[in-house]
């Protein structure tokens, strides 16, 4: 049988939209056949998402999207098949999130100095008792007709040198995949070919990837060109990683991006989950 594989998606655990029920509900109408919800320093969506994969017939694999700073760059690593009880990784989630609030009261402060009242308040609200991210404050700014469009909003408030900007300091590569290793997952660099750098700097990336023992990159991202895809198989090969596959879904009303919807897996390049243990699946193969 065919399977179709998404291994990145967001519920409103981060800064997705829809509910981790809803969101499983919606990659089995697509036809997804294994799913991953990888939200953002939180598996707080897991076991929601568990049980209604159980219900629907789908293939649930507990994931994580976690925040690493990286020299001057923040840049995402994707963790799959992770034990959520893992102490060790839900103390440096629950770090992170600790970190995800200081920075959404400095973010609140910078925007209010900027003629943005209530901006804390207001991301927080839109954030529904999860954990806050940028794209809450950027939810907001939309709401309150600051700006028109999610993405004009991240280019005015919300990127390095914009009045609401604030880096954060979030996890170290290494950490992280400890981390993960010790939650029994693999890693995976999430969207490299969207990393704001060099191809020299991103070969460096691999270089201590592969080093520290990370296992794959997303070679398939939901925002992908052909292209990019080609030329993250490559780095694949090169670097002896493996590739995963992701839409990186956050919603139905962000745009071009839909639940496994993705170019396929380049050939050459081995998936991640070739030695997944498919006894282990419920679903059959
Ligand atoms: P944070 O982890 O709080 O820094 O927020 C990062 C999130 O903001 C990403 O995971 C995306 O979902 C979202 N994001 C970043 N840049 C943009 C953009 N240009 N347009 C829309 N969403 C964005
Ligand atoms: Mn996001
Ligand atoms: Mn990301
Ligand atoms: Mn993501």
């Amino acid at each position: 049988m065919n399977c179709l594989y998404d291994l990145h998606t967001h519920s409103t655990a981060s800064d997705g939209t829809l509910s981790p029920e809803d969101l499983v509900q919606r990659a089995k109408q697509a036809g997804v056949s294994v799913l991953s919800l990888t939200d953002h320093d939180s598996t707080e969506g897991i076991s929601e998402a568990e049980s209604a994969a159980l219900r629907l017939g789908i293939e649930l694999i507990p994931g994580v999207e976690i925040s690493v700073t990286w020299g001057p760059y923040v840049i995402h690593v994707v963790g799959l098949g992770i034990d959520t009880e893992c102490e060790l990784l839900q103390q440096g989630l629950s770090r992170l999130q600790e970190q995800r609030e200081e920075r959404a009261i400095e973010m609140g402060r910078r925007l209010e100095k900027d003629g943005i009242r209530d901006a804390y308040a207001g991301a927080k609200a839109f954030s529904n008792g999860h954990l806050i991210s940028r794209t809450h404050f950027a939810r907001f700014l939309v709401d309150r007709g600051y700006v028109e469009t999610m993405s004009k909003v991240f280019k005015k408030y919300l990127v390095r040198g914009k009045p609401g900007y604030v880096p954060g300091s979030w996890a170290s590569l290494e950490q992280v995949v400890t981390w993960i290793r010790a939650a029994g997952g693999q890693s995976v660099i999430a969207h490299p070919a969207r990393c704001p750098f060099t191809r020299t700097k991103l070969r460096r990336l691999f270089d201590e990837f592969v080093e520290l023992g990370g296992d794959a990159i997303e070679v398939v991202s939901g925002n992908y060109t052909r292209d990019n895809c080609f030329t993250m198989a490559r780095h694949a090969m090169d670097f002896e990683l493996m590739g995963s596959v992701g839409s990186d879904f956050h919603g139905p009303e962000h745009s071009r991006i839909e639940v496994g919807r993705m170019l396929d897996l380049p050939d050459g390049v081995t998936p991640i989950w070739h030695n997944w243990n498919k006894q282990d699946l419920a679903i059959s193969f």
